[in-house]
């Protein structure tokens, strides 16, 4: 059996340089906000092209944090409207919902996966703030004309790139430095994966990177002294460790990921599975390699008969979310077709060329 992913063989990778820094941080006895998160906070903004770089909790506090920070800030209001798209993990929703304001949720292109500027025109009223982009499956958004528009209706963009590390555009700018604030997640599976949980803001906005600083950390910059109501979301020193490891492979593993996915484009060649759009540039990182097909759940019988590992990135769309009923967001039918429709097939820096040829072999005899 090939599994969808196997965590601890691709973190196996990673055990002599993790054991030699794990030594040293029971050594130094500091578990939260220590050297090691600044150290690896100022790597990862380097990394991503932005100026600042917190750490938080979880990829979904990292969201929040965002629109709270912009709360807090005054440039966002209670109540206000985020566009954010239809298709997504729930979590980008959920963080507009807690901070106090409202999705309205977009329908997106059908052949990106991604939000798209005719989307966000056809949603978008006065009562709208601001954007949240979803770099879905870790491929970017198209995000000159949504630039363009959040500067002509004096919108906030902020990125969930919890997808998306290290993908680039043609300019060799990378998520996280596209917007105003990206929002990033560590959650093991992730491309840049923790060992456990963990999330972090990049940002050029000042402001912003010392609010979500101070409602991170209970919303006190000086000990004892609360200037704000916060909340209790910080990165792990231990994490930090761990990531600022794996930082350095982060690049050559998502060339990994888009060498098989050129593979898979190449060879799979089955009318019965529609393969995802990919145009070979860096703009993706294949956080997951998603094909539709119309019999779902025959088409995981079948994988799963022959040995492949699957997932479904996401079943149900959030529209029809029990979760979200109050909402009445109604009916997004290229949204429902998605996920009715999508299957992720294992796609990861650890398959070898082999998996990779039984997996192209199980495909195209389907
Ligand atoms: C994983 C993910 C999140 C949330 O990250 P957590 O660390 O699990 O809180 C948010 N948005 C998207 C698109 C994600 O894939």
């Amino acid at each position: 059996m090939i599994p969808f992913l196997d965590l601890k063989k691709l973190n196996q990778r990673f055990q002599t340089e993790f054991e030699t820094q794990f030594q040293s941080f029971l050594q130094n006895g500091t578990y939260i906000k220590g050297d090691r998160v600044a150290e690896f906070e100022r790597l990862f903004a380097a990394y991503c092209g932005s100026q600042y770089c917190i750490g938080t909790a979880n990829g979904l506090d990292a969201l929040t944090l965002i629109l709270k920070g912009y709360m807090h800030l005054g440039k966002l209001q209670k109540g206000d409207q985020v566009l954010v798209p239809s298709n997504t993990f729930i979590a980008s929703i959920l963080s507009i919902i807690n901070a106090g304001l409202k999705p309205v949720l977009v329908e997106p292109n059908e052949t990106s996966f991604n939000i798209d500027i005719s989307g966000i025109e056809s949603h978008y009223s006065q009562n709208i703030k601001a954007i949240i982009v979803v770099h879905l499956y870790g491929q970017l958004v198209e995000m000159d004309p949504v630039k363009s528009f959040c500067k002509e209706h004096n919108l906030l963009l902020i990125e969930d790139a919890a997808q998306a590390h290290g993908a680039e555009n043609d300019k060799g700018e990378k998520a996280g430095s596209l917007g105003n604030a990206a929002a990033f997640s560590f959650y093991p599976a992730k491309n840049l994966g923790a060992l456990g949980d963990g999330g972090a803001v990049t940002t050029n906005d000042k402001d912003l990177a010392e609010a979500i600083q101070l409602l991170g950390n209970y919303g006190s910059s000086q000990k004892y002294k609360f200037g704000a109501i916060g909340i209790n979301s910080r990165l792990d020193e231990i994490q930090a460790a761990w990531l600022t490891i794996k930082l350095r492979r982060l690049d050559a593993d998502n060339a990994l990921r888009r060498n098989i996915a050129n593979q898979y484009a190449t060879q799979i060649n089955n009318p019965k599975i529609t393969l995802p759009n990919y145009s070979g540039s860096l703009d993706h990182v294949f956080y997951v390699y998603v094909v539709r097909v119309k019999d779902r759940d025959d088409f995981i019988k079948y994988l799963k008969i022959n040995g492949v590992g699957s997932h479904v990135h996401y079943p149900v769309s959030p529209n029809l979310q029990n979760a979200l009923k109050s909402h009445k967001f109604g009916s997004y039918p290229v949204s429902e077709r998605i996920h009715n429709s999508v299957v992720s097939i294992p796609l990861n820096p650890i398959l070898t060329d082999h998996e990779v040829k039984h997996i192209v072999d199980v495909l195209n005899a389907y």
